[in-house]
């Protein structure tokens, strides 16, 4: 059964006024249970919409979302099972810190989902491990940590939720190249460990094509391809004409071939044309 499914899923932001503007346009995706899925796409292509109607933060202006096969909307008393189940990680999640020690704010979810003492402290504990931040940074304040380590508390706290599905919108916006490679790996050791369903969207198609199995890519508020990693670059040129850089396809053509994917265009090709 897939994690995630929807059925010509639309939104339209503000409409019958002058601002309407329909966001996401009849998709459909069936995201399995335990995948690790990119999600790409310009600008105003509709991911942030897309993944918000995946906890119920946006209810449908038509059609359906599933989760674990079930209904989200169906039955508006669950929506708060669904946002637990359904981990989301909004980008720059630093601000939303709030609570004075880096303990306190990673337990603030557990903490709402009723957990015991015990459970939260393991939870909290665990979700930092996972995200690299050590017991003397637990008695911190949140404001005193780098960027870096903020972002990280950020995460810890959605993680601690342990939460089947997990989605991080551009985690690693303005961080340097180090902190960077150091939250995507840290995501995918989770992944690894825990298993679940991991959505990560970014605007690195290196990034997208170095951590995750499936690419969802989303164009003019359409979904225009969901498919394995190889598969989504073998399209490269298409891809390209919606704006993203050649010599960045070129760098993962050439990483994916050296590394044995059935990889058949020819890139030169596209550069010449
Ligand atoms: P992405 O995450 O790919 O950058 P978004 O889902 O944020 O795309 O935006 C998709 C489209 O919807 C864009 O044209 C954007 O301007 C518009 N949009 C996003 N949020 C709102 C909003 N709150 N009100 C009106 N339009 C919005």
């Amino acid at each position: 059964m897939p994690a995630i499914k929807t059925e010509h899923l639309s939104y339209v932001y503000s409409p019958g006024t002058p601002f309407e503007k329909t966001a996401v346009d009849d998709v459909n995706v069936e995201i399995e249970s335990g995948e690790f899925v990119g999600v790409i796409g310009h600008t105003g292509s509709g991911k942030s919409t897309l993944i918000q109607h995946f906890n119920g933060l946006l209810e449908p202006t038509a059609g359906k979302v599933y989760i674990d096969g079930e209904d989200l909307w169906a039955d508006k008393s669950r929506l708060r099972d669904f946002r637990f189940k359904v981990g989301l990680v909004f980008q720059y999640p630093e601000y939303q810190l709030f609570e004075d020690t880096v303990y306190k704010d990673i337990s603030f979810g557990p903490r709402n989902m009723g957990m015991s003492e015990e459970e939260i402290h393991k939870s909290v504990m665990d979700a930092a491990a996972f995200v690299g931040l050590k017991e003397k940074h637990m008695e911190k304040s949140p404001f005193e940590l780098s960027g870096g380590q903020k972002r990280r508390v950020a995460i810890a706290g959605v993680i601690a939720m342990n939460p089947k599905v997990l989605i991080l919108d551009e985690p690693t916006a303005g961080l340097d190249p180090k902190g960077r490679d150091r939250i995507l790996g840290q995501i995918r050791e989770y992944h690894q460990q825990v298993g679940n369903t991991v959505l990560l969207v970014s605007h690195s198609m290196e990034d997208i094509a170095r951590y995750s199995k499936k690419v969802l890519v989303m164009n003019q508020s359409r979904l225009f391809m969901y498919a394995d990693v190889a598969e989504v670059f073998e399209h490269a040129d298409q891809i390209a004409a919606m704006g993203l850089s050649v010599p960045q396809i070129t760098r993962i053509f050439h990483r994916l071939s050296a590394e044995g994917y059935p990889v058949r265009r020819n890139i030169y090709d596209m550069q010449r044309a």
